[in-house]
């Protein structure tokens, strides 16, 4: 069975983390340290700070610009559910902005109507390794004086406009969690330039906590651990060649199933660059297989697919119980549209050409 992701963990991870364990020093210390140093200067902002995982990231960068309860943060629906469940945390209320069909992303031309005296910060995702429009996200931020948080929880090493995401927001958010382009198990960093955030997600991190057991505000447990950082460090050296990997293996499977007809496959301007995470295709409703279909034949066939995401987060039971009642059309259509295939750095030229011939066939086939 070919999986849809997997975690890649060489030698080099391996020893790392035996010499953590063996050191005795297992909790936050120089690991974290030496990991944060190095995911600053790859990321290109003055300052990273590791978490327990991305979803804390996300939180305390919400909660360290001071977002809370009244206030309001605009993001996407079509993502996995921590981002919004963040903004949630902190006491202040998710707005969903409709997508774009070709990128997946949040759509700027929709941002502003649903701008209000509340809004606070526009929490763009960077969905599947593909950057939002970060150019028009920021012009509607800067003329209504809010803040840019990227979730760029599965876009390690995507860039626009040669920048890195994660340094184009005022704070930007990343997940070592398994499924990642680089992982950890499970980790998180917030990387920034402002010395003030970076501060206060310091202290929030640790209990509040400049000098030893001298607490000065309310904060939490979201350390992240010696052993997961050394881990994090050897993998951060390995992310440009493993992202490489997946996008030749992406414009492999794209260069082939363009030929094939309604479905859909990634598509993204030049001055992007996609670092796949997944490599997520549109099969579209004259396809002789339903999306579901599809997945099945792959599935009998030993290869493993996934749908990113099945259920927006606005449709979520835990989401309709606060209220939401509210209609996102391309966000709907595309969760029952979107299927990604595998394309991570362990497929092979092989498994690639096996996913066409399966594709060739499911377009001869019907349900
Ligand atoms: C993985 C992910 C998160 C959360 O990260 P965890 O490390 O699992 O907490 C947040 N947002 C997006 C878009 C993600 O893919």
């Amino acid at each position: 069975m070919i999986n849809v992701s997997r975690p890649y963990i060489g030698i080099k991870e391996k020893k790392a983390v035996l010499e953590v364990l063996t050191s005795g020093n297992l909790a936050q210390g120089e690991k974290v340290e030496e990991f944060e140093i190095n995911f600053a200067k790859y990321i290109g902002t003055k300052f990273a700070i590791a978490t327990s995982n991305g979803t804390t990231a996300l939180f305390l960068a919400l909660s360290a610009l001071g977002i809370g309860k009244g206030d309001e943060v605009i993001t996407t629906s079509f993502s996995f559910i921590a981002s919004a469940n963040a903004i949630l945390f902190t006491g202040a209320k998710p707005v969903f902005v409709d997508i774009e069909s070709d990128s997946f992303n949040l759509n700027p031309s929709l941002i502003e109507k649903k701008i209000s005296k509340k809004t606070k910060a526009i929490l763009p995702v960077h969905l599947y390794g593909l950057p939002a429009n970060m150019k028009e996200i920021k012009k509607i931020a800067k003329k209504h004086n809010l803040f840019v948080i990227e979730d760029a929880c599965q876009a390690h090493g995507a860039t626009i406009d040669g920048k890195k995401a994660g340094s184009i927001g005022i704070a930007g958010c990343f997940s070592f969690y398994a499924t990642k382009n680089m992982t950890t198990g499970e980790g998180g960093m917030i990387t920034t330039n402002n010395p003030g955030i970076a501060k206060k997600v310091k202290l929030l991190r640790q209990h509040g906590m400049e000098k030893r057991y001298h607490h000065k505000i309310l904060g939490y447990n979201f350390r992240m651990m010696d052993i997961t950082a050394a881990l994090g460090i050897e993998q951060l050296k390995l992310l440009d060649e493993r992202n490489k990997i997946r996008q030749s293996n992406a414009a492999f499977l794209t260069k082939e199933l363009s030929k094939i007809g309604n479905i859909q496959t990634p598509k993204f301007d030049k001055t992007l660059t996609h670092v796949f995470n997944q490599y997520t295709i549109r099969v579209k409703k004259d396809f002789p297989l339903s999306r579901n279909g599809l997945i099945r034949f792959f599935a009998s066939n030993g290869i493993g697919t996934g749908i990113y995401y099945p259920i927006p987060i606005h449709k979520q039971q835990v989401y309709k119980n606060l209220g939401y009642r509210i209609r996102l059309p391309v966000t709907e259509k595309l969760s029952k549209e979107v299927v990604s295939l595998p394309i991570h750095p362990q497929v092979t030229k092989a498994n690639l050409r096996r996913i066409v011939q399966i594709f060739l066939k499911a377009n001869k086939k019907s349900d």
